[in-house]
């Protein structure tokens, strides 16, 4: 019983010279889990918006594609979750160090049944992988994650509807989007409500000003133009997964309908 006991004490007495010895970092780390909200002004499809931005945490993660730094935001925008990885240094406050003038950028509107439970029929997670690829090959970068954003903006119980007539009838994925609105006809816009003003905003939070150049790693000419709409200089990295045999109809469907530019020579 001694025994236990005094094993205990020290290791009571080793934690207590640990915390002592290391207390500037630990209340580094609670100091960046305290919330910090900053009011940014973006434009948004033309429109000039106040938009709240609050940090609530990040930490490093390691992965396949080395080690990126997770940070978790909060935005004042229908999107409200954003999950940001960034590739880069951070100085002594945990704010991100961009060595370049340009900066990989992926907006990446999550895709639960793709790159969660690995669903067949999208691209959604080789897109993530193959754009976490190009951050590491490039050395730095960063991919702004956005939960609600599933189902092209309208949400993952309407895509799960989706999917379920893209399997009974063998619809595309934009043709089930409309039949499932009731559209009598196929209206893109309709069909993508998807803002980008909150990735901006972000942007600006980790003092990424139009100062910055940015490289968009994307298919969809939306996302590029709202980079461009807020002073951006924009170049774009394509991010092309060759289509197989369970993702062709919903890759043609993404050209077709929303001018996805699905090919290397259409940059
Ligand atoms: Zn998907």
């Amino acid at each position: 019983m001694v025994e236990v006991e005094r094993s205990i004490l020290e290791k009571d007495r080793k934690y207590r010279e640990k915390i002592a010895r290391d207390e500037a970092v630990i209340q580094k780390v609670r100091d960046v889990l305290m919330p910090l909200a900053k009011d940014i002004t973006v434009i948004e499809n033309g429109q000039v918006k106040e938009v709240k931005v609050t940090r609530l945490g990040l930490g490093p993660i390691d992965t396949p594609f080395g080690k990126f730094y997770e940070f978790e935001f909060e935005v004042g925008d229908r999107w409200s979750e954003y999950n940001v990885l960034v590739k880069a240094g951070l100085d002594d406050k945990f704010n991100p160090k961009f060595e370049d003038s340009k900066i990989l950028v992926r907006m990446d509107s999550a895709c639960k049944t793709g790159q969660l439970f690995h669903d067949k029929t999208c691209d959604c997670k080789l897109q993530l992988l193959k754009a976490m690829r190009e951050i590491e090959k490039n050395g730095s970068g960063m991919i702004v994650h956005m939960p609600k954003q599933d189902g092209r903006g309208m949400g993952l119980s309407f895509k799960l509807g989706t999917l379920m007539l893209q399997d009974e009838l063998g619809y595309n994925t934009v043709e089930a989007a409309a039949a499932l609105k009731g559209m009598e006809f196929i209206e893109p816009e309709a069909l993508d409500p998807r803002t980008y003003g909150g990735v901006i905003a972000i942007l600006r939070f980790l003092g990424l000003d139009s100062r910055f150049g940015i490289n968009v790693a994307t298919n969809n000419p939306k996302k590029i133009w709202a980079f461009e709409e807020n002073g951006y200089s924009v170049e774009r990295t394509p991010v092309i997964i060759p289509p197989n045999e369970y993702t062709k109809a919903h890759l043609d469907a993404k050209e077709e309908e929303f001018g996805h530019m699905l090919r290397e020579d259409k940059k």
